[in-house]
């Protein structure tokens, strides 16, 4: 899910994935909006960010 880059991080979201290209520092996120995945997971390997995007 490609979403825009905004200039305030999400509130309440702690991310560590820097390697993203919404990653910002102080582990916040600045994408418009994230989507977890996924449903029906039964435990947290099953869950991750489907927003996540590799920095260019
Ligand atoms: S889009 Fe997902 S992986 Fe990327 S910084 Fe935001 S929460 Fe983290």
């Amino acid at each position: 899910m490609r979403v825009n880059k905004t200039d305030s991080p999400i509130g309440r979201v702690k991310c560590v994935v820097n390697t993203c290209q919404y990653y910002s520092n102080g582990d916040q996120c600045t994408a418009e909006k994230i989507e977890v995945q996924s449903r029906n997971a039964a435990d947290t390997q099953e869950t991750d960010c489907a927003t996540f995007t590799p920095k260019g």
